[in-house]
């Protein structure tokens, strides 16, 4: 036990980059790769197709490293010649939700899909990782990016960008960029009332509002050539700018985008760390998948579903309801613990909130009226009724509630704040 401690010490002694090496490996720019992911439940391929530049870097220039490990897969950049780590960042897909289908098992399908990381300077090895039935990384593909080789393509896609909140400068803030999706010209209007609506949704809800300054909110401009969201009735197609519908992966409410490289085009007129795409329909629905994108609709519940799916998409947390359409299989493995923070399986409750518990909470915690926002270890949790457990009875991540995010799902939004604004 000692021994894998030291090790794990001088692991993540090794791991930290000091800040100045940003400016070593680095230009204070992004590199874009797009990429098809393809495959099913028991194997995926990745395949580079092209590769792109945009002027400036949004993340932080100190915090390079993942800390957190939250997503299903992960890139790590290395420098060719010392070999050493240079950036890494774990992510979500829609394909990696694909997977856990019954479709998924069996049937391949492709993905277009963008990973994002700092210009490098010199020839990098570019390694893009898995995680397998027993949730470790597994390495899928490895590129070498020599800088001075390829051929990056700037964007060409130009929109007015409007400053909703701006906390600090983009490289100490986390940067949010909300993309209208089926507001044709005729749009105009609703489209400058709707972003300002859902800025004031995010900042006025906790943690939110107390991270402040290390949030900024900018929105693009865009326009689609349509108004509406394909698929509102089952069927409909509307000519849209990102090409987002209902029924993703069959879920009515599901209101997702199959490739992304258009998605990042448009997203790129504005510093970003991640994206809230807002949908110009009335139908109920969104998704949200950490470190990829979060979608609202300009529904009846449209505050709660803006966090909601920010919760998703910016701390990786999990659904904690667990009476759903989801239909899911094996989506958290049994006898393994979730990779999320706020849900538990209990097999290493000490990596979740088990140090931030009462001495005498009893496990699993009785979902009484007494309980009624006190921290616990309430069974029901992840699409499981039973063996899944979550810190508190009614949180936003559980029911339709605005602003009530538990202390754990609190914790974990900050957390991320305080990375990208370090
Ligand atoms: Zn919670």
């Amino acid at each position: 036990m000692k021994k894998s401690l030291i090790l794990l010490c001088l692991l993540s002694i090794q791991l930290i980059l000091p800040a100045q090496d940003f400016n070593t490996y680095f230009h204070p720019k992004t590199l874009r790769i797009n990429y098809i992911h393809s495959g099913t439940k028991d194997k995926d391929s990745i395949e580079v197709k092209n590769y792109q530049v945009d002027n400036l870097w949004a993340g932080s220039l100190t915090n390079l490293i993942d800390s957190y490990d939250y997503g299903c897969h992960k890139i790590m950049v290395y420098d060719v010649k010392t070999n050493q780590l240079i950036y890494s960042r774990t992510y979500s897909c829609l394909f990696g939700e694909y997977r856990t289908t019954e479709k998924g098992a069996t049937q391949s399908k492709a993905f277009k899909e963008t990973i994002r990381c700092p210009y490098p300077k010199k020839p990098v090895r570019i390694e893009f990782l898995t995680r397998n039935q027993h949730s470790d990384f597994e390495k899928r593909q490895e590129i070498i990016v020599n800088p001075k080789k390829i051929k990056a393509l700037a964007n060409t896609i130009h929109y007015d960008v409007i400053d909703l909140h701006i906390g600090g400068n983009y490289n100490k803030a986390y940067d949010l960029v909300i993309v209208p999706e089926g507001y044709a010209m005729q749009d105009s209007a609703k489209l400058r009332e709707d972003v300002t609506r859902c800025k004031n949704a995010i900042m006025e809800c906790t943690p939110f509002k107390e991270s402040a300054t290390k949030i900024n909110i900018r929105a693009v401009v865009s326009y689609s050539e349509e108004s509406g969201i394909s698929q509102e009735t089952k069927g409909k197609e509307v000519k849209t700018i990102l090409g987002s519908a209902f029924y993703s992966l069959d879920l009515e409410r599901y209101l997702m985008l199959d490739h992304v490289w258009q998605l990042h085009n448009v997203c790129a007129n504005a510093p970003y760390d991640n994206i809230i795409i807002l949908c110009n329909t009335k139908k109920y629905g969104g998704g949200g998948i950490y470190n990829w994108y979060a979608t609202v609709s300009d529904n009846k519940h449209f505050n709660y579903v803006s966090v909601h799916e920010l919760g998703h998409s910016i701390a990786g947390l999990a659904d904690e309801y667990y009476t759903s359409e989801v239909t899911v299989q094996d989506f958290y493995p049994k006898g393994s613990e979730p990779k999320e923070p706020n849900i538990t399986s209990l097999v290493n409750f000490e990596s979740k909130w088990k140090s931030m518990l009462a001495s005498d909470t009893p496990i699993p915690t009785p979902v009484t009226d007494e309980n009624k926002d006190v921290l616990g270890v309430y069974e029901g949790a992840g699409y499981c009724a039973e063996g899944l457990y979550r810190p508190w009875i009614s949180c936003t991540m559980k029911d339709i509630v605005y602003n009530k995010f538990c202390p754990v799902c609190q914790k974990a939004l900050i957390e991320m704040f305080d990375f990208y604004a370090e």
